[in-house]
């Protein structure tokens, strides 16, 4: 479970909506479409 601190619920983080961009991986609530944090995506190679 992930914490949403936007709306203050817990949500499935399978049910998290997710874009890539910029190498980073941005989570998002799917009720309050609010971002719950960026991650390198790990698929995406190190450039250096
Ligand atoms: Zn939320």
């Amino acid at each position: 479970m992930a914490h949403c601190r936007h709306c203050d619920s817990d949500v499935d983080v399978e049910a998290l909506v997710r874009h890539e961009r910029d190498g980073l991986l941005r989570v998002h609530c799917p009720d309050c479409n609010g971002m719950l944090g960026a991650y390198r995506d790990p698929s995406t190679p190190r450039s250096r």
